[in-house]
């Protein structure tokens, strides 16, 4: 292997230890801690795993999580309702809507219900309508796309005048992703699913970005030499040799890319931990800003 393996779990511990220090000195200054709210809906068992490990982490450092689950028939106005209380309670810094909620709920709704100073997930569109704004700031930017350009920063990437590539569009990771690249002054091209000879577009990125969600579609001929590679992508794949009978991949072949980039994030232990520690970050700069402590 040539390639500088970036290590998301090691950036990611030491984001997580600086914000189990800010919170320490937050309680001791105000005799308060940052307050995390996780909304869940429904039984969707990915969902409550996520819930399950962003509260854990929430209580790591020191961080107080309210949890708050409601039955898969509830309806808009209880969804909604909830928000709205979660919103005028002062013990309440960060309001996180686990997605997917399910269909017979509008998520646009729900997100815009939360209040933009709450929103560290960064989703309201208030906030992604600023993230993509020359020369505004958005209370609270998306934690997934935060965490990646966190690793490009530890991997010593350069952004000025970089032709970035982002695969995928979506709106919690491709398209915050590709404006904070762009804010970084990187030359920005943003690929989907009707985009033409996705192979000779890679090739192009001195940055690649690949959040598309398909296992090891990203292939060693895809790649400039010396290129920055981050696979946000988590897919699960049959594996007969593990005990649950799957394993994780990235939208990246790593094994294939890895003597051609110049530096990759592994899945598992690369973006993943990065996304947890961003939303704890947002949460305590939440905190801080309510009362009036320094970032
Ligand atoms: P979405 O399904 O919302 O978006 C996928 C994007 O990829 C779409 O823009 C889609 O295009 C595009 N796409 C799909 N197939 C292709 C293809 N064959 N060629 C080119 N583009 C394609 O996914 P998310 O953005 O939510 O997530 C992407 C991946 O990242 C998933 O594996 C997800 O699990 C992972 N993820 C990881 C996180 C982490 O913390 N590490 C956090 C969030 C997501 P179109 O718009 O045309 O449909």
């Amino acid at each position: 292997m040539t390639a500088t393996l970036i290590d998301g779990t090691a950036i990611a511990a030491k984001v997580r230890a600086q914000v189990a220090a800010d919170v320490e000195a937050m309680f001791a200054m105000t005799g308060k801690r940052p307050g995390l709210a996780t909304v869940l809906v429904g039984d969707n068992p990915a969902s409550h795993a996520y819930v399950k490990s962003k509260r854990k982490a929430s209580a790591e450092a020191g961080i107080e999580s309210f949890g708050n689950e409601l039955p898969a028939t509830a309806s808009q106005e209880e969804v909604e309702s909830l928000v709205a209380g979660l919103n005028a309670n002062p013990e309440v810094h960060g309001i996180l809507v686990q997605l997917p909620l399910p269909d017979h709920l509008d998520e646009e709704k729900v997100l815009n219900k939360i209040s933009i100073d709450k929103d560290v997930d960064g989703f309201h569109p208030v906030n992604i309508g600023r993230l993509s704004m020359k020369g505004r700031k958005p209370s609270f930017v998306p934690c997934t796309p935060a965490g990646c350009m966190m690793l490009l920063k530890e991997a010593g990437a350069q952004f000025k005048g970089a032709n970035a590539v982002v695969l995928g569009r979506s709106n919690i990771v491709g398209l915050p992703m590709a404006m904070l690249l762009l804010h970084s002054d990187c030359t920005v091209t943003i690929c989907h699913s009707r985009t033409k000879d996705l192979p000779a577009l890679c090739r192009e990125a001195d940055i690649l970005i690949a959040a598309v969600g398909r296992p090891l579609m990203v292939k060693r001929d895809w790649i400039k030499p010396g290129a920055c590679v981050i696979d946000v992508g988590i897919n699960r794949v049959d594996d007969n040799t593990k005990k649950s009978g799957y394993r994780l991949v990235g939208d990246v072949d790593f094994d294939d890319v890895k003597d051609v980039a110049g530096a990759i994030t592994p899945v598992p232990g690369g973006v993943g931990p990065m996304t947890i520690a961003m939303l704890l970050r947002n949460t305590t700069n939440s905190a801080r800003a309510t009362y009036h402590l320094q970032e």
